[in-house]
C-alpha cells in the first residue's frame, strides 16, 4: 500500500493526541486519529494549564471553546499543612498573563478533551475513530503500515507518520521494547467535589476559592483548585502507596490517605475525610532515555513519550508542546522525514527532562520535615515573590516555534 505523503496516523485521542492532530491538520497534513476506547467518557480530574500550554491551545482556536469551564486563579499559594500558615504566594491572574503572554488556567480534563473534540470535529483534515486499537506497525522505505483493531477485525492503514500519543502504557512505545513506565512509589488520590456541597464550604474556610493551594505535609501533599468554572473544586493528595496496577484510577479505601494525615490541621484532616469517595492513581514514569522516533516514521508524544510524576503539573502541558514542535519540525522539513524526526526528539528531551527534575524538586520541598521543613520555611519567607516568578520564565515562559 502506497502511503499518501501528508497522511498521519495518530494512536491515542487523549490531549497530547487531539492536540497533534490539530497542529498537524493546520500545516495541511491529512490526520486519522484511532482511539482504543470505545467513547471518550469523562476520565481524569483537574489540570492546571499553564501560558506554555494555553497560548498553544488558542493558537489551535480551542481555548475560546474551553475558556468558560475554566477559572482563572489570582495566586499559587503554599501552606503547611499542619498550621495552616501560609509559606508562599506566586501571583498569577493578570500578571501571569502579561508577563508570560497567555492565561494560567485550571480545568477539569475532561472540559479540555471535549473543547478538543469540538474542534476536532470542525476540521475536514480530521478523521477519528473510537473502538479502534492501533496494534502493530511496520516501517517500510516509504512511511508506515499500522494494523488497527475494529472490533476484533484486524484493517491496515499506510501513512507518512505514525503517532504514539497512547499514554503511559503505550502500545507503539512497547513495540520497540524499550522504555516501559515503572511505578514512581507514589500514589495520587483524587476527587472532585461541588463547590456548594458541605465539603466545598467547608474547604473555601481553609483556602479561598480563586487561588490553587498546596499543602505541605512529610507524609502528604494535597493541592486544591476550583474546576468547571468554579462549579467544582479538584482536590488532590499524594503519598507513598503500594503499586496497584497499569490503570489510571481506581476507587480504593481511604485508609491508607487517612493514615498520611497524621500531623495535619484537623480541619484538613476532616475535609479530606468528607470529601470522599477518593480515586486513587498510581503515578508511573516513563524511564529517560529511550528513544521517541523511529526515523522512518514513527514519533511518540505525550506520556507515551515521557510521562512524569505531576509535581509540577505539567504533564498534559508537555504533550501539548510536543504537538506544536512536532507539527512545526515536520512542516520545515517537509521532504525530509528523518531529519524533522531527529530534530522533534533534540528539541523536547531537554525540555522534557528539566520539567521532570523540576517535579523532583518541588517533591523533596513539600515533603521536606525537620530541619529541611525549616530551612525551606526561612528560604520562602525571605524570597519575594518577583523572585519566585522569574524562576519560573524558563516554563511558563516558553513559547512554540511559529512558521
Ligand atoms: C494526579 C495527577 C495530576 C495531574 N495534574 C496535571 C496538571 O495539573 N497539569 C498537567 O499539565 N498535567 C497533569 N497531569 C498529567 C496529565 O493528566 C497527563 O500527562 C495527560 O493527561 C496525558 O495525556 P496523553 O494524551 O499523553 O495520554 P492519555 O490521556 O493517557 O491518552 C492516551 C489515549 O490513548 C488511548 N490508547 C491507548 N492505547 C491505544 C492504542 N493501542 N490504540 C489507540 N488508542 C489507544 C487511550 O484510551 C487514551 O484515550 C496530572 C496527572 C495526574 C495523575
Amino acid at each position: 500500500m502506497e502511503p499518501l505523503p501528508r497522511q498521519v496516523i495518530v494512536a491515542g485521542a487523549g490531549i497530547a493526541g487531539l492536540t497533534t492532530a490539530l497542529a498537524l491538520a493546520e500545516r495541511g497534513y491529512s490526520v486519522h486519529v484511532f482511539e482504543r476506547a470505545s467513547g471518550l467518557a469523562e476520565v481524569g480530574a483537574g489540570l492546571q494549564l499553564s501560558p506554555n500550554a494555553t497560548h498553544i491551545l488558542a493558537r489551535l482556536g480551542v481555548l475560546d471553546l474551553l475558556r468558560p469551564a475554566t477559572v482563572r486563579p489570582e495566586a499559587v499559594v503554599l501552606r503547611d499543612a499542619a498550621t495552616l500558615a501560609e509559606r508562599s504566594r506566586i501571583p498569577l491572574g493578570d500578571a501571569a498573563e502579561a508577563r508570560w503572554g497567555a492565561p494560567y488556567l485550571v480545568a477539569h480534563r475532561a472540559d479540555l478533551q471535549s473543547a478538543l473534540l469540538a474542534r476536532v470535529g470542525r476540521h475536514p483534515d480530521i478523521t477519528l475513530s473510537l473502538g479502534a486499537a492501533v496494534r502493530d506497525v511496520a516501517v517500510h522505505m516509504r512511511g508506515v503500515t499500522a494494523s488497527i483493531d475494529r472490533d476484533g477485525k484486524v484493517v491496515e492503514m499506510a501513512g507518512a507518520l505514525l503517532v504514539g500519543a497512547d499514554g503511559v502504557w503505550s502500545t507503539i512505545r512497547g513495540l520497540g521494547s524499550v522504555g516501559r513506565s515503572r511505578f514512581s512509589g507514589r500514589i495520587a488520590w483524587r476527587t472532585v467535589m461541588r463547590a456548594e456541597s458541605e465539603a466545598g464550604r467547608a474547604f473555601r474556610q481553609i483556602a479561598p476559592a480563586g487561588v490553587v493551594t498546596a499543602f505541605m505535609h512529610p507524609t502528604v501533599h494535597l493541592v486544591a483548585y476550583p474546576v468547571r468554572g468554579g462549579g467544582a473544586i479538584n482536590l488532590v493528595a499524594v503519598t507513598a502507596g503500594e503499586p496497584i496496577g497499569e490503570v489510571w484510577s481506581r476507587e480504593v479505601d481511604p485508609a491508607v490517605l487517612a493514615e498520611a494525615m497524621t500531623g495535619c490541621a484537623p480541619e484538613l484532616v476532616r475535609l479530606v475525610a468528607d470529601a470522599a469517595p477518593w480515586t486513587s492513581w498510581p503515578l508511573h514514569a516513563v524511564e529517560a532515555g529511550h528513544p521517541w522516533i523511529a526515523p522512518g516514521g514513527i514519533a511518540l508524544v505525550g506520556d507515551a513519550a515521557h510521562a512524569m510524576t505531576p509535581f509540577a503539573a505539567q504533564g498534559a502541558a508537555m504533550g501539548i508542546e510536543d504537538a506544536a514542535v512536532l507539527a512545526h519540525c515536520l512542516a520545515a522539513r517537509r521532504d525530509d522525514m528523518a531529519a524533522a524526526l531527529a530534530a522533534y526528539e533534540a528539541a523536547r528531551k531537554p525540555r522534557v527532562a528539566r520539567v521532570v527534575r523540576r517535579g523532583a524538586f518541588n517533591h523533596f520541598t513539600w515533603h521536606a520535615d525537620g530541619a529541611v521543613a525549616f530551612a525551606r520555611d526561612r528560604i520562602l519567607a525571605i524570597t519575594p515573590a518577583s523572585r519566585l516568578v522569574r524562576s519560573l520564565d524558563w516554563l511558563y515562559g516558553w513559547k512554540a516555534p511559529e512558521g
